[in-house]
């Protein structure tokens, strides 16, 4: 089996027989680790095309959760502030590499 090749099987949303395609969040690009309804999935679903771009439209509309449109406001102001400062840039870019890592190790862990 390839990549290119679906497989046919029980579509986790409508549950019809169908080529399936596994389910992946377009949004993996947290600003902070948040807790979050599509990167949190234990596992992705497969879903049907017709699922899938249904799902992929309700991620698309969903608003930020709360906390992490303080944590984007927070960053977002931290690097208005650090832009005079190179010094600090370098600790807010470490800073957001520890996020990144972070994030990451908690992908794999989940
Ligand atoms: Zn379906
Ligand atoms: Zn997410």
């Amino acid at each position: 089996m390839t990549a290119n090749t679906p497989l046919e099987a029980r579509c986790d949303h409508c549950k019809q027989i169908r080529p399936l395609f596994l389910y992946e969040p377009d949004h993996n690009m947290h600003a902070f680790p948040v807790p979050c309804e599509w990167c949190d999935r234990d596992k992705q679903p497969l879903l049907c095309v017709r699922c899938w771009g249904k799902e992929r439209e309700r991620e698309e509309n969903m608003p930020m959760s709360a906390a992490e449109e303080q944590a984007t406001a927070f960053l977002l102001q931290a690097a208005a502030n650090n832009s005079r400062s190179i010094a600090r840039q370098e600790a807010d870019k470490a800073a957001l590499e520890g996020i990144v890592a972070a994030t990451e190790r908690a992908e794999v862990e989940s």
